[in-house]
């Protein structure tokens, strides 16, 4: 496993956010975590990346254990996030904020290869990248920060709700360019409350319900579960 989660307990304060959560991540894999509102996804993202702290558990990354690094250097050492809504530089440029996710890189020509890359992913995000990212609608800030995410040449880029408040054609491009972006060999850990999509598009899945893991499988597998399907698919 490329990203092992063994044990993982997070309180906000006396609030057990997540408990006792263990899942893995294979290399080159989509894995996703559904779950209604204030399951404990996103709270499970911003642990991997070092932005809450564990109460109890270990996060192993590539056979290194990160469960207390730095926010920064899990971003040197490869894992990357993008945040849910408009966590974005509202105030920068596109380009700025683009060039606030390979912050933490020195590799100039990877860095200009990387930029060509997200610009190919992303027509759109070209075609404004002058704009102060605050005024651009909000699934182009969407795009900015899966892009901004990637500029870090993440090995696992961690997506918190990319489909959030998108229209549905926008919906299907954003899960495209996720393929896209798997393709090219990266993986990904999707958060996701869009179960469908999210199943549909997944190597590995795992249901989260008040802040424990209640179900694994492949996509395949938990999208034909009667028990997922009645609670996250709208039931048939
Ligand atoms: P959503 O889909 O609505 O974003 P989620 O599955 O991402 O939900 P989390 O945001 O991880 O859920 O929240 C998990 C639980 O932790 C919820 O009960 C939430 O109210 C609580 N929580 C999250 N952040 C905080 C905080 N800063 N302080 C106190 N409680 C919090």
């Amino acid at each position: 496993m490329l990203l092992e989660v063994e044990g993982l307990c997070v309180n906000y304060g006396h609030i057990e956010a997540i408990r006792d959560i263990s899942f893995g991540v294979e290399e080159g894999t989509v894995t996703t975590l559904i779950g209604a509102n204030g399951a404990g996804k996103t709270t499970t993202l911003k642990t991997l990346s070092g932005l809450r702290k564990v109460r109890a558990g270990k996060v192993t990354f590539d056979g290194t254990d990160i469960t207390d690094m730095s926010p920064e250097k899990r971003v040197k050492l490869g894992l990357s996030q993008s945040p849910e809504g408009r966590g974005i530089f509202p105030g920068m440029t596109v380009r700025e904020n683009l060039d606030m996710g390979g912050f933490v890189r020195r590799d100039k020509a990877g860095l200009a290869a990387d930029l060509d890359r997200v610009m190919a992913l992303f027509p759109r995000l070209s075609e404004r990248i002058s704009q102060v990212a605050g005024t651009m609608s909000g699934g182009e800030q969407q795009m900015l920060a899966i892009g901004r995410a990637l500029m870090a040449r993440p090995r696992v880029v961690l997506l918190d709700e990319p489909s959030m408040g998108l229209a549905p054609k926008l919906i299907q491009q954003i899960f495209a360019i996720i393929k896209e972006i798997n393709e090219q060999g990266t993986t990904v850990l999707l958060v996701e409350q869009n179960a469908a999509q999210a199943l549909k598009a997944a190597d590995q899945a795992h249901v989260l319900e008040t802040g424990e893991l209640v179900r694994s499988g492949t996509g395949a597998e938990l999208a034909g579960d009667p028990s997922v399907r009645a609670a996250y698919l709208g039931g048939d």
